[in-house]
């Protein structure tokens, strides 16, 4: 299957001329076609204050494309930044967030630090620290499968990218820029690195990311710089590339090396041993700190984690689990919790029947410590989460169903993983998956496509508001919650005629039953599930 490249454009320092940059998007885009996205790097305010954004702001004007940027890098724009995961600033202008990463529908990944370099705490809100990008770079690089990711986008330039590459022009790339950023793209291998701030354009030769006869051939970087908006020199601000998606490249094909490629800038060539230099402190500043060793770091990971456990610093140890600020409906220990309702209870999680539930079998997952989302999980409580899904994929499956399993984590306190049966005779999973993908197009709901067996931490950092479905193929369709999310949704799609055909019941309040009736529903639960039940024979 030939997958159709995306068309991108990414820009450097707009600094307040929006109309400037848009004019000549919407110009682009006249002569050549439609592009998907803009990626705008460096400062995308001026520090001056300016009318022009207050029309973008109250939607007198309009971006002509969707558009993503980067946060402030001086403390005269951290205003315009709100919320720190990320928001939308005005109709099709969205600011991605402090660090993360950003997977669209078509699977591409894009990875994205806001701010300048800070070595010193506390970080201003402009900046940021070691401790981020060392954060990013487990997040990504630690699982075994991690190839690299498709575009990093960061405001500074990365320290010493110049080396063995062409010319940078008028920029000293072993004086200016950010070591941290180095060791960021030094873990990362994007395909494509944009950076601005430095008010010209360079485009660097493409690096290789491996050792030439010591590695496989891995594929190659390109580090584009792009000037400011309408500068008087004519710089240029603007790039036009287009992508296919890593993952869906052909391994032979992706690590194509270009005729021009060179060694790669941050580590040192020829030498087999480098040392890690993550978090370099200040006083390090000195000509060797960017040598960082990717594949030292790897192979200790792998080596030394048994299982998962990426997420949690002390897997061995055994822990209390979180607790509540206040009174909780889910926390198993709470007295507030509904005890007729659970039937079945692990080592973390435990399972309940849903109050008001689509069906008699309608499920949740629950850790019985206080977590708010799957992202804050710990990599014991996701074990057994999973274990759960598993479980009840089949419970479910020799009872004639499907799972599809959803999480809202948008105005909800305690982790709610809501396992829905749907009868194998009534729909296939490409029809549930249309159901979500066109009810949620009528409410402009935006849902992406992530890849099977993605985790959702990917994606969402702690504290940012979603909410995701997947499917029994472990498909997920996941929705990042910018504001006015109906609370109802999941339960809306399945309960349509599409799926359940029993749009009277989406109102969980109209399904309320008694409570002796509840107990009768869980009893039976409990005994149909039992030769699945995998607490049982665990200790
Ligand atoms: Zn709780």
């Amino acid at each position: 299957m030939a997958q159709k490249p995306l068309r991108l454009l990414a820009c450097g320092d707009v600094e307040g001329k929006f109309d400037a940059l848009f004019s000549r998007v919407r110009a682009i885009q006249k002569k050549s076609g439609n592009f998907d996205l803009l990626l705008c790097v460096g400062n995308f305010f001026g520090s001056t204050p300016d009318a022009e954004w207050e029309e973008y702001k109250t939607g007198i004007k309009k971006a002509p494309i969707q558009t993503y940027v980067l946060g402030a890098n001086n403390q005269e724009t951290v205003k315009y930044f709100q919320d720190v995961d990320g928001c939308e600033l005005a109709e099709n202008i969205t600011y991605l967030g402090r660090k993360g990463v950003f997977t669209g529908s078509s699977g591409l990944q894009i990875v994205y630090l806001s701010g300048t370099e800070s070595l010193n705490e506390p970080v201003p809100g402009y900046s940021f620290s070691p401790k981020d990008v060392s954060s990013l770079r487990t997040m990504l690089c630690s699982t075994p499968q991690f190839k690299g990711v498709d575009i990093l986008l960061t405001s500074p330039w990365p320290k010493y990218v110049g080396n063995f590459g062409n010319s940078s022009g008028e920029v000293d790339t072993k004086k200016c820029g950010s070591a941290l950023i180095s060791s960021l793209a030094t873990g990362l291998k994007p395909r494509y690195h944009f950076a601005a701030l430095e008010k010209t354009y360079y485009e660097r030769l493409p690096y290789r990311n491996h050792i030439v006869l010591q590695e496989n051939a891995q594929h190659a970087t390109r580090f584009i710089a792009l000037a400011n908006v309408g500068n008087p020199e004519k710089k240029k601000y603007l790039y036009a590339f287009s992508i296919v998606p890593m993952k869906l490249m052909d391994a032979a094909e992706l690590v194509k090396q270009p005729p021009d490629v060179t060694e790669n800038p941050y580590r040192k060539s020829g030498k087999e041993t480098f040392t890690e230099k993550q978090t370099p402190a200040p006083e390090e500043e000195s000509a060797c700190q960017f040598f960082f060793d990717v594949n030292e770091k790897q192979g200790r990971k792998r080596s030394s984690i048994g299982r998962d456990s990426k997420s949690s610093p002390h897997p061995k140890q055994p822990r209390k689990p979180p607790q509540p600020p206040g009174p909780c409906w889910f926390c198993l220990a709470s007295p507030e919790v509904e005890k007729h309702l659970v039937v079945n209870i692990g080592t973390h999680c435990y399972l309940a029947l849903a109050k008001g539930g689509l069906s008699d079998d309608h499920v949740l997952i629950l850790p019985i410590g206080h977590y708010q989302s799957v992202v804050e999980l710990s990599a014991e409580v996701v074990e057994e989460v999973e274990k759960y899904k598993a479980t009840l994929r089949r419970f479910f499956r020799s009872r004639g169903k499907r799972c599809v399993l959803f999480e809202r984590n948008y105005k909800s306190h305690h982790l709610q993983l809501q396992v829905i049966p749907v009868p194998l005779s009534s729909c296939a999973t490409d029809d549930i998956k249309d159901a979500f993908i066109t009810q949620a197009q009528e409410q402009q709901i935006e849902l992406l496509e992530i890849p099977e067996h993605s985790d959702i931490k990917q994606i969402a950092q702690p504290g940012a508001a979603y909410f995701y479905v997947e499917l029994d193929t472990g498909e997920k369709l996941f929705h990042r919650i910018k504001k006015n999310f109906p609370l109802q949704f999941g339960r809306e799609v399945l309960a349509s005629e599409a799926i359940l055909n029993i749009p009277d019941k989406s109102d969980w309040r109209k399904c309320q039953i008694s409570k002796e009736e509840e107990e009768t529903l869980a009893r039976r639960f409990r005994k149909d599930f039992e030769p699945f039940d995998f607490t049982v024979d665990d200790d």
